[in-house]
């Protein structure tokens, strides 16, 4: 009964979306959304919203995903903070016009490079980063100048609520939609031809969404997941490695508790330091969440019952069982899984052909570190790939030699934050890049104008043809001015054609 209300719902939702979507292509032609100054009050908008909403936001993601609020603000509420910030120090320039230099055959004519917003942009994301997922990409598409339909997740609905019943309170209502709902709403509004689509989620809806674009050829973004490896080298110091640890299990656990896209999957290392790290990994784990981990609150829970079945269903595998070095207790009532360490499960199971995104790290030996390069390359290509080494050779041979959205040496998730970096995958990982500057491109159309005057005119650029206008073409792309010259005054004969 609960579900078909549900569903009532979203499709009453749903049936006034052409209504709504005519509003917002209207509020887009009617250039308001193109003024500087319109673009800096929306991105002003969402700072206020995270500002004066933040006990809110705490609150959704504890109750959603159960979130301590340092990792919250660390995770969501600071990034976007310093996100729009940033937007709102260079929107003028991102803006801009950029003059373009043109090879002098083009003379007299001068060439610009003109950012447009795409129009009407909709916003497809996902949960483990509610509040992330959406602001990130809105922030671009507003600083770009677009309308916008966000469909944030129905799996976190504390947190889509408060996107869609408090953040309108912060914005240009006639240019941001936010609409709630599942697979259905989320369905209709892929029927819909949009300027572009940002879309955050699975390769399965990755491959739903891109198919349903085709029909409007709508550009897309496709923001996926995977399998992100670490690749801990061996190292010297105790100081060195003991934080190449600390942040390995940041990496996994410390970020919704593992249920992060760019969270690490599993990590490779020599089988000879296996033992001595899982000894270590046990001791930091007791030291980040104690010695009852249930207890703490610095560990996220699993999002639902679905997702925790599956995690469960991952370990359930007697093989994989048997991998188990340390955690492994699981608690359904509370979506409860503790931080679990599995060395060498079998490469052919579940755990280690499906992303994990939970808190199970496997840990699976090589003979040698540089074995990692092939391992991973026998892989898809994944959204992060982390090593942790001090091994310049080896540095070098990772950029070179392996493909993935990113590398990072020596740290793990951190790269989120950075808005200098472009933040997307590469093959199965997905495609396009946003955050910073790349968002304002995602989101904007660069459009090519070039100007010419009637003060000089080749005259061999028109018809009739002869070899000599063959000749002056060549010579001329070829930069071959000695050439042009010499044709003109008649000392040089053209080559023949046949
Ligand atoms: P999902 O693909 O199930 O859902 C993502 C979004 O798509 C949700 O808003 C959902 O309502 C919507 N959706 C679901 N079915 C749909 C359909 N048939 N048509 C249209 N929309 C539909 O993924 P998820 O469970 O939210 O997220 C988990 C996956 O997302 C993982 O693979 C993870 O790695 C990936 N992820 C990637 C990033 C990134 O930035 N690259 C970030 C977070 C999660």
């Amino acid at each position: 009964m609960e579900m078909e209300m549900e569903m009532e719902m979203e499709m009453e939702i749903v049936r006034d979306l052409e209504t709504k979507m005519e509003e917002l292509r209207e509020y887009y032609r009617s250039g308001k959304t193109k003024e500087a100054s319109w673009r800096k009050s929306q991105l002003k908008g969402v700072l206020t919203f995270l500002k004066e909403r933040e006990e809110e936001i705490f609150k959704a993601l504890k109750q959603d995903i159960g979130k301590h609020h340092v990792e919250a603000y660390r995770d969501e509420i600071g990034i976007l903070i310093k996100s729009v910030h940033f937007a709102l120090k260079h929107l003028k320039k991102w803006m801009s016009i950029r003059k373009a230099e043109l090879p002098w055959v083009a003379y007299p004519t001068t060439a610009e490079v003109v950012p447009e917003p795409l129009g009407l942009v909709l916003i497809i994301s996902s949960w483990n980063l509610p509040f992330g997922l959406s602001l990130e990409p809105l922030i671009g598409a507003l600083a770009a100048g677009n309308t916008v339909v966000l469909k944030p997740s129905e799996l976190s609905p504390t947190c889509s609520s408060l996107l869609a019943n408090a953040l309108p309170n912060y914005l240009d209502n006639n240019a941001v939609k936010v609409i709630q709902g599942g697979a259905a709403v989320g369905e209709q509004l892929l029927e819909q031809k949009w300027d572009k689509i940002l879309f955050t989620g699975s390769a399965r809806v990755g491959r739903i969404v891109m198919t349903a674009a085709a029909k409007h050829l709508t550009p897309v973004n496709l923001e996926l997941g995977g399998k992100c490896p670490a690749i801990l080298d061996s190292f010297s110091s105790s100081w060195d490695r003991e934080h190449a640890m600390k942040r390995i299990l940041s990496g996994k656990y410390g970020t919704c508790a593992g249920q992060a896209c760019i969270g690490i999957d599993y990590v490779l290392v020599e089988k000879k330091l296996a033992s001595s790290l899982v000894e270590s990994l046990k001791m930091l784990v007791k030291k980040m969440y104690g010695e009852n981990p249930k207890e703490s609150n610095s560990i996220a829970r699993i999002i639902n019952k679905q997702h925790f079945l599956r995690l469960k269903s991952l370990l359930d595998d007697p093989e994989v069982k048997a991998s188990v070095v340390y955690g492994g207790s699981l608690d359904e009532d509370s979506l409860f899984i503790e931080p679990t360490i599995l060395l060498d499960p079998p490469l052919d199971a579940a755990i280690m052909t499906d992303e994990v995104f939970g808190p199970l790290l496997p840990i699976i030996t090589l003979k040698k570190i540089e074995d990692s390069i092939e391992f991973v390359n026998s892989k898809p290509k994944a959204l992060a790939l982390y090593v942790f080494t001090k091994n310049e050779k080896l540095k070098k041979r990772i950029i070179s030699e392996t493909s993935s959205g990113s590398v990072t040496f020596n740290d793990a998730i951190v790269q989120y934050a950075a808005d200098t970096l472009p933040f997307g995958g590469v093959g199965e990982s997905g495609f396009g890049k946003y955050h910073g500057k790349f968002s304002f491109d995602m989101f904007s159309h660069e459009k090519a104008v070039l100007r010419r005057n009637f003060l000089i005119d080749f005259w061999f650029r028109f018809p009739p043809w002869n070899d000599y206008k063959l000749q002056l073409f060549e010579s001329f792309y070829l930069f071959d001015y000695l050439a042009i010259v010499l044709l003109v005054l008649g000392l040089k004969k053209p080559r023949r054609c046949p």
